[in-house]
């Protein structure tokens, strides 16, 4: 196959490894695989039915929830941020959907609906990133609400999330394990973790351990750890030399000339832009992986092209392939040039790029 315009290679290999790099960080715990955004740009469909050993799916959205049951996924589906409104309950119940709580109204709303069927809760608990989540005080209430309630299933899973857990020596880590603790027993499940817990807390793993990004094969950590080495990137994203061209020394390359060269070179054209979700914000310099090496990008990124500084020496032709990011060149690379993280690159893939499924 060779590859002319943006294609995402999406690697069935790459995630079961990961999936088992997960699984012998956290072995004593069931894993809640996180699918918000499209599965982070990688088809939220394609990686849930890849995945048939997750023990459970987080989804943002009530809509990816109800797509994964109609690609006839049947393993337990978590809305992480729970239902908007209180219309949502009837399509959580007839779709077998469990919820998040982490406000009153939630509460209310799931306590006094007309419901078929039981619906299992995640109460969610803020016990410092204060963005989601129901204050520490409240916790008892909420618990004697939800076990009298006769929508509720028995076995409530109690859950936090951690601000600061990419990074190793920030004391908030340790703090909000410790509030997480106390406001919690052995007699319900517990679930902390998302892949930099995973990765560097282990004390954080609980019943449920909840993997994104490691999953799809990022590293999840501020600094390189060992996790870099372990984990395999399961997109690729590729794309084609269009163009190839000879500029001399002071020539101006691209939109507002932001790039000149203070050398005779060549300049490749790829075929892709930020109409792929290729990052308009990339810097000059920002790598790209053609024919064995990395070449850096020069000038500004255009809806439908890049361009790039191949060098004095042209080894390279048109129709040749070139890696934005992937195998041989990290999406955690690419997102340092481009002032930003490797989970906003994978899911800004628009629709245009190709999806190409390799070791399925
Ligand atoms: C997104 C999310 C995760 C996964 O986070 P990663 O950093 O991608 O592992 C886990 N838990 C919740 C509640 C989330 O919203």
């Amino acid at each position: 196959m060779t590859i002319r315009t943006a294609t995402a290679l999406i690697d069935f290999k790459a995630l079961d490894n990961n999936y088992r790099v997960t699984k012998s960080y956290a072995p004593n715990s069931k894993v809640l695989a996180v699918l918000k955004a499209n599965a982070y740009g990688h088809g939220l469909e394609l990686i849930a039915q890849a995945l048939p050993q997750a023990d459970a799916f987080g989804v943002a959205r009530i809509d990816e929830a109800i797509a994964l049951r109609h690609a006839g996924i049947k393993q337990p589906i978590v809305l992480l941020e729970g239902f908007f409104s209180s219309d949502e309950l009837t399509l959580l119940s007839e779709y077998n959907l469990d919820t998040v709580i982490h406000n009153i109204e939630q509460l209310n709303a799931l306590a006094s609906a007309n419901i078929k069927s039981l619906i299992s809760v995640w109460l969610k608990i803020d016990t410092g990133m204060h963005r989601l989540g129901i204050a520490p005080d409240d916790v008892s209430s909420f618990t004697q609400i939800l076990k009298r309630s006769k929508n509720v299933k028995r076995g409530i899973v109690f859950m936090s999330h951690l601000g600061c857990a990419d990074d190793i020596n920030n004391p908030s880590t340790t703090l909000q394990l410790q509030l997480f603790k106390q406001l919690t027993t052995s007699e319900n499940k517990c679930s902390l973790a998302n892949s930099a817990a995973i990765c560097a807390w282990p004390d954080t793993h609980f019943d449920w351990v909840r993997p994104g990004l490691m999953l799809y094969g990022v590293s999840p950590m501020l600094a390189p750890n060992k996790a870099y080495k372990a984990l395999q990137p399961v997109m690729t994203l590729k794309s084609g030399i269009i163009s190839i061209r000879k500029i001399a020394k002071g020539n101006s390359v691209g939109y507002g000339a932001a790039w000149t060269s203070n050398k005779a070179t060549y300049i490749a054209v790829i075929a892709i832009g930020y109409g792929d979700g290729y990052p308009r914000h990339a810097e000059n310099g920002t790598p790209v992986y053609i024919n064995g090496r990395i070449v850096s990008l020069v000038g500004r990124v255009s809806m439908d092209m890049i361009t790039v500084d191949l060098g004095e020496q042209l080894i390279d032709k048109v129709g040749d392939e070139a890696t934005l990011w992937g195998v041989n060149l990290p999406v955690e690379e690419v997102a340092k040039y481009a002032t930003t993280i490797p989970y906003e690159l994978l899911c800004n893939i628009s629709r245009r790029v190709k999806i190409s499924l390799i070791n399925n």
